[in-house]
């Protein structure tokens, strides 16, 4: 049976969390469940919760992830990442050790991905209208120009001195690791705020903590991703996080191509052949980041990437040959219930 049928929850993004159970009988000391929904990041966020004032801890933690919105936000011009992008080109701009963490391990995925990770994509980005749904094919010269703009080998990155560009027009752009980076975050809010257990669901990003509200580990849908409403198969976690990259949630079709948001930086072209890749992984900014680094690699060079992560596993969703078809393929370590979405 289809567990869509059975009641797991439908969300937009790309990872489905399923809707919470009944519990057993309710344990006065662990506090009630409650579940608490917002857009932030340009995309909706739930958190459910567990614990004994339990809607300050979610309070704090949607204060946490608007915190790092106003950070780390490239749509918005007084962020400190946009203040970098308008200035590094010219002058080191000093930032918070937080900002400045965040893109030193940027910069870790990107060198040790071989580059198909890079915080530096935002010129492709933007080129190809995925920044503001200004979609478009451009002409392979004003890719080649793009491609100039692009390279985190021109990121400088200073305890002292701050952020600086050594070539001019680069474009910081953390789409691709700052929602796990959040859900981290939040999910750190809420512990600090006694919650027993946790679900903090950013669609495609969603970490975990403590038993589900069933009782025990949490189960996540893994969304087909060209068939809206059916799932590949559930996933459970006891704990960590697990993130989804791929072309379903942004991108345009043109001639019977699919074009979507995450660029090989080394073609400069939106990444083909690659339907889907999820990551289970301890936290989710490595999620996160390696979804996107995973995608762009494909399933053979992304399987060897992850022989240096062992404790994240993925399941990648290739194109097959025939229109329609998917290859499945997955790491050893990750464990899906393919039956559970027939
Ligand atoms: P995600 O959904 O986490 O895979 O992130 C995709 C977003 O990251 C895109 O919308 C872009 O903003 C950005 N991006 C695209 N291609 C790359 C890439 N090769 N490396 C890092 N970030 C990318
Ligand atoms: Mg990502």
């Amino acid at each position: 049976m289809n567990p869509l049928a059975a009641g797991i929850g439908y969300l937009t993004a790309a990872t489905l969390a399923t809707a919470p159970v009944a519990a057993g009988p309710p344990d006065p000391a662990a506090g009630t469940w409650r579940t608490q929904a917002r857009y932030l990041m340009g995309t909706v966020w739930t958190i459910e919760a567990q614990g004994r004032d339990v809607d300050r801890a979610i309070d704090e933690a949607f204060t946490e992830i608007r915190r790092l919105d106003a950070l780390l936000s490239t749509y918005r011009p007084e962020s400190a990442l946009s203040r970098v992008n308008r200035e590094a080109g010219r002058r080191w701009v000093g930032v918070s050790s937080e900002t400045r963490e965040l893109l030193e391990r940027s910069l870790g995925y990107w060198r040790r991905s071989g580059g198909a990770f890079d915080p530096t994509v935002g010129a492709l980005v933007r080129l190809w209208g995925f920044k503001y749904r200004d979609y478009r094919v451009p002409a392979a010269a004003e890719i080649d120009a793009a491609r100039e703009k692009v390279g985190a080998g021109h990121l400088r990155v200073d305890p002292a001195r701050g952020v600086r560009f050594a070539r001019s027009g680069l474009e910081v752009d953390l789409g691709a690791i700052a929602k796990g980076y959040a859900v981290d975050r939040a999910l750190e809010r809420l512990r600090a705020g006694g919650i027993r257990a946790a679900r903090v669901d950013a669609g495609g990003n969603q970490g975990v903590f403590g038993p589900s509200p069933a009782g025990g580990a949490w189960s996540f849908g893994i969304r087909h991703p060209r068939a809206e409403g059916e799932i590949l198969g559930v996933t459970a976690l006891a704990r960590g996080a697990i993130s989804t990259s791929g072309d379903a949630e942004r991108g345009f079709w043109r001639d019977g191509v699919r074009y979507g948001h995450i660029i090989d930086p080394q073609s400069g072209r939106p990444v083909r052949g690659m339907l889907s890749v999820t990551v289970v992984a301890p936290t989710a900014e490595q999620a996160d980041a390696l979804s996107t680094a995973l995608y762009v690699l494909g399933t053979e060079r992304g399987t060897r990437l992850l022989e240096e992560y062992p404790d994240c596993h993925a399941l990648f969703v290739a194109a097959g040959s025939g229109p329609g078809d998917h290859l499945l393929a997955k790491t050893a370590g990750f464990d899906i219930d393919i039956a559970a979405a027939r």
